[in-house]
């Protein structure tokens, strides 16, 4: 059977998990022939000779199982990551807490100091450290497996010498006292939220911030305060505005701003507070 024919046959299956079923036919394709779009596309017309190995990840994928843990591939931000199951995989919306953070940090002249909590993949850290000169990152996760994936990447992309990584419940272990800026893309979900069947796959530690959601960017703006940070930059859940602003009221900020994601979600916020 052709390329093409092979697209058309598994077509089918792949259309009630997602939009694009025949666009994923091809990557799960291009993954197992270790090709690219134009090579799968010019050969279109030639045998394909993984048939067995491709009816395995088209049946997996039919479950929901997202095709990222397939392909163990993700874009973010214009780079390529490696994902693997018990890692969240990168969100698009993440993005925006990276161009936040170049807004605050592009006219430092000397060294920035950032801690990053629940670095999961590493895609926040390692594109800092792509997109900034001189920074020296700590990245902590409660993960061991993130941590181990999240070097990885950094390593892929030839930053491992501006991150550190570090095994820590926020900031349990972390003493540093010359920290610019704090990011974070924390667990923001209530416990008893159902997800959706695709994110039912991710972990869970990843995901569930308490019985409310909001506990642990609660925590992360406490202790951010407490340690006299003056940035800290957060993602949230679309609901989490009102009672974080309320949350807000506490405590001595010199400006605190949210933003909304593509869809027009309320998605994060950036605090200053006052040092
Ligand atoms: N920092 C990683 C990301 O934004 C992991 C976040 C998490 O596991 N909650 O994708």
């Amino acid at each position: 059977m052709t390329i093409k024919e092979t697209v058309k046959k598994h077509t089918n299956e792949l259309k009630f998990v997602t939009h694009i079923p025949a666009k994923e036919i091809e990557i799960l394709m291009m993954f197992l022939l270790e090709k690219n779009t134009i090579w799968l596309h010019i050969n279109y017309n030639e045998e394909f000779k993984k048939e067995k190995e491709l009816e395995k990840l088209v049946k997996k994928r039919a479950t929901n199982y997202p095709i990222e843990y397939l392909t163990n591939k993700a874009s973010f931000y214009g780079e390529i990551f490696i994902v693997k199951e018990g890692v969240l995989i990168p969100r698009p919306e993440t993005e925006l807490l990276i161009d936040n953070a170049l807004e605050i940090l592009k006219d430092k002249k000397e060294t920035v100091n950032i801690l990053e909590i629940g670095t999961g993949s590493g895609i926040i850290s390692v594109m800092l450290a792509l997109l900034i000169k001189d920074v020296k990152i700590i990245a902590v996760d409660i993960n061991e497996k993130a941590l181990e994936l999240a070097k990885q990447n950094a390593i892929k992309h030839n930053v491992e010498d501006k991150i550190e990584f570090r095994l820590s419940n926020l900031y349990e272990n972390v003493s540093e006292t010359n920290i610019d800026l704090t990011i974070s893309n924390p667990p923001y979900i209530a416990n008893d939220y159902k997800l959706p069947l695709n994110v039912a796959y991710e972990p869970s530690n990843a995901l569930f911030g308490g019985s409310v959601g909001d506990e642990l960017l609660k925590d992360i703006i406490k202790h951010t305060n407490e340690r006299n940070i003056e940035y800290l930059l957060c993602e949230m859940g679309y609901d989490q505005k009102n009672p974080l602003t309320k949350y807000l009221e506490q405590f001595n900020t010199k400006s605190f701003t949210f933003y909304q994601d593509y869809e027009k979600f309320d998605r994060g916020f950036t605090i200053q507070f006052n040092k």
